[in-house]
């Protein structure tokens, strides 16, 4: 088996380097502090091609493999969370899904202008009422005519303020829980759809996170994406990719991690000498190296398998539950090499634990990816 990256992933990823260095790693602070990235940086992920890995260059698309969309994943996370998360979801749950399951219509219509970064989208399964339980949501598109109309409320949503298309869950039919759901692509200016910032996050701090609110939505037929009624099975697997897109996001965190507290390691010094040379250091400093190449390849594999065409979504969760509990150890870890220096924002650790935290949350938390696994392994749905 060979794991040495092309020249063109290297060239890909040395790409996603510098343009963190360039575009995120200035501003990190003030936008964490700010609650608040510059939306400019949009833009800016299209201009370079971030926003349309492996979307078919037909539709604005930059083409690539999946490894090259990790390694760019990775590095935006090592860079700021905040910023990987609008890659990921946008290209990794909006786009990718429309390239996968839209009509010719939609794919013109969404493609060229999510992946150029002229347009941004966000993806609301989740509702307050319905979290892990996707499958049981509420939201209610009713039929009217040449029409559907809407109602009900999304929440957590990220992109959800900034997004101008919002891929929406919806149920359509009166077949109980996941079978009556439907997919829809609803533009964010549609009347009756109003959206509300959520404060207050531990991490993720610069990331537009909101609410929406549909009230009497009306959104023609044509915005149904896929067949009515298979919303779900649309949903989960967007869902699949997108745990490796999370997983890739939090290698990037622990990859911080590990550059801080071995750069601060030989630094700062205690007892006489630098404190890389206390044992009880180096073995926080091994921890957090063994959990970023473990967290790392498990990602990757997910890649090869998706690149040869083959069943990944089992391996997606496992990587996605590991690299996602093992960056909040690398954070936590490093918060420990940095001493009461990593409890201030002046320092990256402490950013690092609190983006990391909700790793383990979203896109299915740690235990739904535990019954997944279990139902991989037994055949037998715990759900
Ligand atoms: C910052 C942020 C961004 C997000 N972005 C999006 C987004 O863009 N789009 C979107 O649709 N959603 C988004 N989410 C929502 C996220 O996916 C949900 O928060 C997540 O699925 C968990 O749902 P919940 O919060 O309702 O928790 P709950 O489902 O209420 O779970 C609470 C606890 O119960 C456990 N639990 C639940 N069911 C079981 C079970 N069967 N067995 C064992 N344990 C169980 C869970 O593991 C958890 O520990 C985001 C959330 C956050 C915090």
């Amino acid at each position: 088996m060979d794991l040495a990256l092309s020249e063109e992933q290297e060239a890909v990823r040395k790409l996603a380097e510098d343009f963190v260095a360039r575009e995120v790693a200035p501003h990190v602070v003030d936008w964490d502090r700010a609650e608040d990235v510059d939306r400019s940086i949009v833009r800016k992920l299209g201009d370079v091609g971030f926003l349309g890995l492996t979307v078919p260059e037909e539709y604005g698309g930059s083409g690539g493999d999946h490894l090259s969309y990790c390694l760019v994943t990775e590095e935006l996370g090592r860079g700021d969370s905040s910023v990987r998360g609008i890659v990921s979801v946008s290209l990794g749950l909006v786009a990718k899904t429309v390239a996968a399951w839209g009509s010719e219509e939609q794919k013109r219509a969404w493609l060229p202008r999510l992946t150029s970064g002229e347009a941004i989208g966000c993806f609301g399964l989740t509702e307050p009422g319905t979290g892990s339980d996707a499958g049981n949501l509420a939201t209610r598109a009713v039929r009217d005519g040449g029409d559907y109309v809407v109602n009900g409320a999304k929440t957590f949503i990220t992109n959800g303020t900034w997004a101008d298309v919002v891929l929406l869950f919806a149920r359509t039919g009166e077949a109980p829980g996941h079978r009556g759901v439907s997919a829809f692509l609803v533009p964010a200016d549609t009347p009756g759809l109003t959206r509300r910032t959520i404060h207050g996050k531990l991490g993720l701090r610069g990331q537009a996170t909101a609410e929406l609110v549909l009230e009497d939505v009306r959104i023609p037929a044509s915005a149904l994406l896929g067949p009515a009624g298979k919303g779900f099975s649309i949903a989960m697997s967007a869902l699949a990719k997108g745990r490796m897109s999370v997983a890739a996001g939090c290698v990037g965190i622990a990859q911080a991690a590990l550059d801080a507290a071995v750069r601060y390691a030989g630094e700062r010094e205690q007892f006489g000498k630098a404190i890389a040379g206390h044992q009880l250091v180096q073995e926080l400093l091994s921890d957090i190296a063994v959990d970023v190449d473990a967290a790392r390849l498990l990602t990757w594999r997910v890649a090869d398998l998706i690149d040869r065409g083959r069943e990944f979504a089992t391996a997606a969760s496992q990587a996605k539950l590991f690299a996602s509990e093992a960056a909040v150890r690398c954070a936590n870890n490093a918060i420990q090499v940095f001493g009461g220096y990593g409890y201030i924002d002046e320092y990256p650790v402490g950013k690092l634990l609190r983006d990391a935290r909700v790793m383990t949350l979203y896109e299915g938390t740690s235990q739904i990816q535990k019954l997944i696994i279990g139902r991989a392994l037994t055949g037998v749905s715990a759900f």
